[in-house]
């Protein structure tokens, strides 16, 4: 594997470590966590757009930059990115209602470089990854994985769903969302998040695609932890037995 590849493969498992270490003493400060703060901001929908956008042209850009007569499972993968980015990055901020004051600046080009380096670094280990023929479409790995990311992407996105519809009489303030997996965990569409990317890594089986699965996780399990805490603090008949982030465990 070309050395830049290795090098900002192992950059973002440096970012996911220093992200794990900062963000479990102190939650990143967006939506509900930016309360009582004063921080230059964007309106969310633009932000969402500017940061989460790079997964989508870095990835295809990387990919039409390397692919060398890609195999069917190739092209599988890259569809199945866009189609997931071309949700989170246009259809999922149109859709949201988010926090009124905005989302930070910091966390725009925070979340701006971030992607640009994933986006690439996932798109050159699918275009060079030698095990990716048609054949590992019959791989346990690949079929455990796909099932995974499919999984965990109907949770993120149900979840998703239900904390949007919280806010559709025009509110902009917080309730305790019910239904779906909130029956168990607090943060719903993180636990979704985590599971659909521990599933592109098995299907992938790349390095890559493992850094963005732990990345993901360093990220979300503070931020749930946050959100659980908050959320006990805020509602005092908050139910006793839903857990944080993993059903019946944290
Ligand atoms: P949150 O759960 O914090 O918020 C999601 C949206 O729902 C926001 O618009 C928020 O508003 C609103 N909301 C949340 N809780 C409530 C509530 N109780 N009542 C009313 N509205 C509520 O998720 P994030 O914004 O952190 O993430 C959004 C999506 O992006 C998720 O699916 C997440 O998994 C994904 N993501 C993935 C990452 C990764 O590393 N792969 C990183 C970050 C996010 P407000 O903004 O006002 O709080």
């Amino acid at each position: 594997m070309p050395t830049v590849y290795l090098w900002l493969t192992g950059f973002v498992l440096l970012m996911a470590l220093a992200t794990f270490a900062t963000t479990l003493r102190k939650a990143t400060p967006y939506g509900r966590h930016l309360e009582g703060q004063s921080v230059r901001t964007l309106p969310s929908r633009l932000a969402w757009l500017i940061f989460a956008s790079p997964e989508w042209f870095a990835f295809v850009g990387t990919f039409v930059w390397f692919a060398n007569e890609p195999s069917v499972t190739q092209w599988l993968l890259l569809g199945l990115w866009q189609l997931h980015y071309t949700h989170r990055a246009i259809l999922y901020p149109l859709r949201m209602r988010g926090h009124a004051s905005g989302f930070p600046l910091s966390g725009v080009i925070f979340g701006f470089i971030f992607n640009c380096l994933n986006g690439y670094i996932n798109a050159f280990a699918v275009t060079h990854a030698a095990h990716l023929t048609a054949d590992w479409l019959a791989d346990p790995r690949f079929v455990i994985g796909a099932a995974l990311a499919a999984f965990g992407w109907v949770v993120n996105f149900q979840s998703d769903s239900i904390l949007i519809g919280l806010r559709a009489d025009g509110s902009t303030g917080y309730k305790v969302p019910h239904g779906g997996m909130f029956r168990y965990v607090s943060a719903a569409n993180y636990f979704g998040e985590i599971v659909m990317w521990c599933g592109w890594a098995l299907m992938c089986w790349t390095y890559a695609g493992a850094v963005f699965a732990i990345f993901t996780i360093a990220n979300l399990a503070p931020r749930a932890l946050s959100h659980h805490r908050w959320y006990l603090s805020r509602f005092p008949d908050y139910p006793k037995a839903r857990k944080a982030l993993i059903p019946y465990v944290l």
